[in-house]
């Protein structure tokens, strides 16, 4: 929408109009199905493939060992259910952390309903897995383990390489849900000690519907979906060929920018934190403060947490689109989050947040209009609670 700042782009992104230009033949012309032996089918299939190459380059992974599946939920569930269905679900263990998305803590729960036990690792007040916790939760019985590349409330980047080399060392595979991390921070399973990796396009201004999962050569994996056998028969079903494509194209954007986006999006984050902590007294930056992705900020603002709903909607009715930090979805967004509350913010606190997520098509122009907009907004709200101000961490 023309004059509106987006500014939610972890919950997703605009289109890149150069992966638009990648899917259109395959939405207007090219319909083959890959599976078919003829030209049509020939093109398709060569699109396919084409798409791997491309999204094994942001992995630095080899091509067969890149599953395309129909989103980031479906690639964490097919991750953790497939690892343990190859397993035997019997008298298994599987390790995550607390502050998971639901794509993985719901899944964990199903795999609990099925005599699968879970250990939930907890997190530091900046939303940090220890790794001495994941070493004192290593069991004999443990089949896998799980811990996001990237917090999608908070921002906050966990010790992958520690988490991946404990469990390495244990012989247990490692997962990584790389739904918000993929593209925004390096990520190379060559030096890195992941064995699944989960990553969805419509975060890197790629298309809905379709995600993809990294599987390292070796690891047991189930399939989820029985049928024609697409996908090494790991997912079966008519590939979404357009998606695909888009997702390809939207990796080797990501790929090639990155490094100087992450130094471009860096800047106009540490502008935004300063200027905000400076404008409005009381301000709490929630997550760490360095180890974040770059675009993405998580303020509270003490006394006003009642009201987040409230301003996310004076925000919005002044052109500008933010998240409240409390939930992934409009139907929870007066729930605490599950993650602030791992991190010991109380529920008043952790139902109070505000997301702020910054992309490829925000400017310094953005940034100064919510700045603009903020106070505004602020003014206009009538504060309910009475809470001390924040001090160090903005914790209970
Ligand atoms: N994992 C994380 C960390 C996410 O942020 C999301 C989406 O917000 C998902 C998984 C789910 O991805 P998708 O929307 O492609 O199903």
């Amino acid at each position: 929408m023309a004059g509106r700042v987006y500014f939610d782009n972890a919950a997703s992104t605009p289109l890149d109009p150069r992966v638009a230009e990648a899917m259109q033949p395959h939405l207007a012309g090219a319909f083959g199905n890959p599976s078919s032996l003829h030209c049509e089918g020939r093109e398709a299939r060569e699109s396919v493939a084409f798409a791997r190459r491309q999204v094994a380059g942001l992995l630095h992974a080899e091509p067969g060992e890149i599953l395309f599946t129909g989103s980031g939920t479906e690639s964490d569930n097919m991750a953790l259910l497939g690892v343990i269905e190859a397993l035997g679900r019997e008298r298994n263990h599987v390790v995550t952390s607390a502050i998971e998305h639901p794509a993985i803590l719901e899944t964990c729960r199903f795999l609990e309903r099925h005599r699968v036990e879970v250990t939930f690792l907890p997190v530091d007040g900046d939303g940090l897995v220890d790794p001495d916790d994941l070493i004192k939760a290593m069991r004999p019985t443990t089949r896998l383990v799980s811990v996001m590349a990237a917090n999608n409330v908070v921002g906050t980047v966990q010790p992958i390489q520690e988490l991946g080399t404990i469990a390495r060392e244990h012989g247990v595979p490692f997962h990584t849900d790389a739904v918000q991390a993929a593209g925004k921070i390096p990520l190379d399973v060559r030096t890195q000690p992941i064995d699944l990796l989960s990553l969805s396009p419509h975060k890197l201004h790629g298309p809905k519907g379709v995600g993809a999962l990294y599987l390292r050569e070796g690891i047991p994996l189930a399939p989820l979906v029985h049928g024609g056998g697409q996908e090494r028969g790991l997912r079966s079903a008519t590939e979404n060929v357009a998606g695909i494509a888009g997702l390809g194209r939207a990796a080797e954007i990501a790929a090639a920018g990155m490094a100087d986006e992450a130094v471009r999006l860096v800047k106009l984050r540490d502008h935004l934190i300063e200027s905000v902590t400076a404008l409005i007294p009381n301000t709490y930056l929630i997550g760490h403060r360095y180890r974040r992705l770059p675009g993405h900020v998580c303020f509270g603002f003490s006394g006003l947490e009642g009201e987040a709903i409230k301003l996310l909607l004076a925000l919005d009715s002044a052109g500008v689109a933010v998240s409240s930090g409390s939930a992934c979805s409009a139907q929870h967004a007066s729930e605490p989050s599950h993650v602030l509350q791992a991190m010991g913010y109380d529920p008043l606190r952790a139902r109070g947040s505000l997301r702020v997520t910054l992309g490829r098509f925000n400017t310094e122009a953005d940034v100064d209009r919510f700045l603009q907009a903020l106070p505004e907004a602020i003014r206009t709200l009538r504060p309910v609670t009475s809470y001390p101000a924040m001090t160090t961490k903005g914790r209970i």
